[in-house]
């Protein structure tokens, strides 16, 4: 399905690398993440994608738990162009809820865009909260163990820096 209009898809000329975090904690959980990862196509071209775990919500307690995945993807569009299609396709899915931290069907974010730093007002890439959620760490290791990130450390030894407590691999 194509979110975007068609004219706004060609933008960057080089391709990065961007990893994209996805996080449901109502309804069909698992099928939120399978359709919100369809969604992306065209524009971006999805990769791989790291197992699925089940995490304790962080910030904003008194909520079911969440599904949260990564997906390693390639894409033509800018960061700021790739936010405004992940902002069309929550609100495809029908994303209502707009208590900060709070519950979701589905929240789509901008982890990492190649090795592009973006700090405009809406859009801050890497993503601010990266290098210290578990949630986050854990299936971005799956995928990427050796990036460098956070002051140019390895993903897998922020992780192990980390409480990864209630981060576990979802058994359906
Ligand atoms: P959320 O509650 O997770 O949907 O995020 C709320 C807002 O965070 C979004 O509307 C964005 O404008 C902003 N934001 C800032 N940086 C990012 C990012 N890297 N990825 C996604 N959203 C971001």
């Amino acid at each position: 399905m194509r979110v975007l209009a068609a004219s706004t898809h060609v933008y960057n000329q080089r391709m990065p690398t961007t990893y994209i975090g996805l996080g449901s904690n109502l309804g069909e959980r698992q099928n939120y993440l399978e359709r919100a990862t369809a969604m992306l196509a065209p524009d971006v071209t999805v990769l791989r994608r790291s197992p699925i775990y089940e995490t304790q919500p962080w910030g904003y307690a008194d909520q079911g738990t969440f599904l949260n995945q990564v997906l390693e993807a390639e894409t033509y569009l800018s960061p700021r162009l790739l936010l405004t299609l992940l902002k069309a396709i929550e609100a495809r899915l029908g994303r209502k809820t707009r208590v900060r931290n709070g519950p979701r069907e589905i929240d789509l974010d901008i982890l990492l865009y190649g090795d592009q730093s973006v700090n405009e007002r809406n859009l801050i890439v890497p993503h601010p909260g990266l290098h210290q959620r578990a949630f986050i760490l854990t299936p971005l290791a799956d995928l990427a163990p050796d990036l460098r990130i956070a002051e140019g450390r390895p993903v897998s030894q922020l992780l192990a820096n980390l409480d990864s407590s209630g981060v576990d691999r979802y058994q359906p």
